[in-house]
């Protein structure tokens, strides 16, 4: 079986690092809070290009505790409406309703699978205070459009960057174009830990403070809070884990593009749409192809023995967890939900199982007509 994504090949390329690494942090008697993640903050700001990263538990954490140090800065307030594509991974409007605001769902575009511009402008109301664009599969969102439309009806704007780390579009990385975006370093993202990690990444120093706080129980001094904060940090062996991986995530981008890249040129059968080539907008986090026929084609490569995953089956409109939304209708979104299908791509996926991949795909349409 050719897997969706080779974790354990993953890593193994870094082992020794790995090791020394965890081995440092073992033999450095400090588990929480100390150099590894100071390290690690400072070389992902900059890697990202904005003066503050700040470590947290996990990628949703990330987007829970920006919106929250919003409130807690005056900012926003319960109620206040954050528009948000409708075809997002559920995380993005978790981290909406978990601090009592609105969020508004906003159709995407199909070429690119991100939030369409357009929409947001017709979705901005009275109570409208933030745009939470997300950068899905990989591919950063339409950031000089979204930014000019945040600028002239002053919103903030919180990137979800969790699938994206490293995309960029005129030299300007993900992370980098909001007044914030939270990162997710879960295993099999882009840049990944060997457990659950996130980051928020910005250029306010009072945002940053103010997450450092809430991260540690709302205590930017010790014993002294000033907010009723969580604890929800990055702790020192997946910061010196995620240190050795950040190294190396140029090098497996590449890696993916060049994968991408064989798909789109050889790829060649009319059932298939491929998604649209966008130079170093684009990291491939996944590659998803739409097909009318999905599951059948689904089925036909799992029998070939090729793994393939849906991002996402069920759109947040029609998720129990939100049953308040389930007569809503989002043309877009649902038509994406039905046809989408994502091909393994990974920084390690050996080109024998790329050129099978093709192969197989390409003789799918024969198989339908009998
Ligand atoms: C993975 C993901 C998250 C959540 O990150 P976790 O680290 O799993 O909490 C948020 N948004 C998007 C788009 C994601 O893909």
């Amino acid at each position: 079986m050719i897997p969706f994504l080779d974790l354990k090949a993953i890593n193994a390329q870094y082992r020794d690092e790995l090791v020394d690494a965890c081995t440092r942090v073992i033999d450095s008697g400090w588990y929480i809070g100390g150099n590894e993640l100071e390290k690690f903050e400072q070389k992902f700001a900059s890697y990202c290009g904005t003066e503050f990263a700040i470590g947290v538990a996990n990628g949703l954490d990330a987007l829970i505790l920006t919106l929250r140090a919003w409130k807690e800065l005056g900012k926003l307030k319960d109620g206040d409406e954050v528009i948000v594509p409708s075809n997002t991974y559920i995380a993005s409007i978790l981290a909406i309703t978990a601090n009592s605001l609105t969020p508004v769902l906003v159709e995407p575009s199909l070429e690119s699978f991100n939030i369409d511009p357009n929409n947001i402008e017709l979705a901005i109301t009275d109570k409208t205070k933030v745009i939470l664009p997300v950068h899905l599969y990989g591919r950063l969102a339409d950031m000089p459009a979204i930014m000019d439309i945040a600028k002239r009806h002053n919103l903030l704007v919180l990137e979800d960057s969790a699938q994206a780390h490293g995309a960029s579009i005129d030299g300007k990385r993900a992370g980098s174009w909001g007044d914030a975006s939270g990162f997710s370093f879960y295993p099999g993202k882009n840049l990944g830990a060997l457990g659950d990690a996130g980051a928020i990444t910005t250029s306010n120093e009072e945002l940053a403070n103010t997450l450092r706080a809430l991260r540690n129980y709302g205590s930017h001094e010790k014993y002294k809070n000033l907010f009723q904060g969580v604890n929800s940090r990055l702790d020192e062996i997946q910061a010196a884990m995620l240190s050795v991986k950040l190294g190396h995530l140029d090098t497996e981008i590449a890696h993916r593009r060049k994968v991408a890249t064989a798909y789109i040129e050889s790829i060649d059968n009319p059932a298939i749409i491929l998604p649209a080539q966008q130079h170093n907008a684009h990291v491939w986090h996944v590659f998803v192809i739409r097909c009318e026929q999905r599951d059948a084609l689904q089925k036909y490569l799992a029998e070939q023995g090729i793994q393939t995953l849906i991002h996402y089956p069920i759109p947040p409109h029609q998720q129990q967890a939100y049953n308040d939304w389930n007569t809503y209708s989002y043309p877009v979104s649902e038509m994406i939900h039905k046809q989408v299908l994502s091909l393994p791509i990974g920084p390690t996926i050996p080109e024998q199982e790329v050129i099978k991949i093709i192969e197989v795909i390409n003789s799918f349409s024969n198989v339908v007509e009998g």
